[in-house]
């Protein structure tokens, strides 16, 4: 399977404020909101092309590292999403080399994938999920 850039992520304040934004570019956002109780925060899908997508990011909670992040930096770029094969098998190698991981274990994200972190400490200071679609 060819790795592929599924989304782009982005802290906002506002979910909504911030459709308008895309959608004066000529996007349409998906009425669906998702919340990752997990994570503390709602979701809001844009497709770019047939398999990319703008995902937006509201924290529900001041707990919520969205909030954290918005907090420390502002609103902004949060995280790249690559779509891989297996999120366990390329943890696990890509951990014997050294690269660490925000989760010990991968978990279940937006859209019932199986995700996890790489810690941007370990990837030029981009926070980057790799993210396994299940069945
Ligand atoms: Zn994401």
């Amino acid at each position: 399977m060819k790795v592929k850039l599924d989304h782009i992520a982005i802290a906002v304040k506002s979910i909504n404020d911030s459709i308008k934004l895309f959608e004066s570019l000529g996007l349409k956002f998906d009425d669906h909101r998702e919340e990752v109780v997990s994570q503390k925060v709602k979701t809001a899908f844009c497709k770019i092309d047939e398999f990319s997508k703008i995902e937006l990011l509201e924290a529900t909670s001041k707990e919520s590292t969205i909030q954290k992040f918005i907090d420390k930096k502002g609103e902004g770029i949060h995280h790249l999403c690559f779509r891989v094969a297996s999120v366990r098998e390329l943890q696990t190698k890509l951990s014997q080399k050294g690269m660490n991981f925000i989760y010990e274990e991968p978990f279940i994200g937006a859209g019932n994938c199986l995700v996890n972190f790489i810690h941007p400490k370990s990837a030029n200071g981009i926070l980057i999920e790799i993210s396994e679609k299940l069945k």
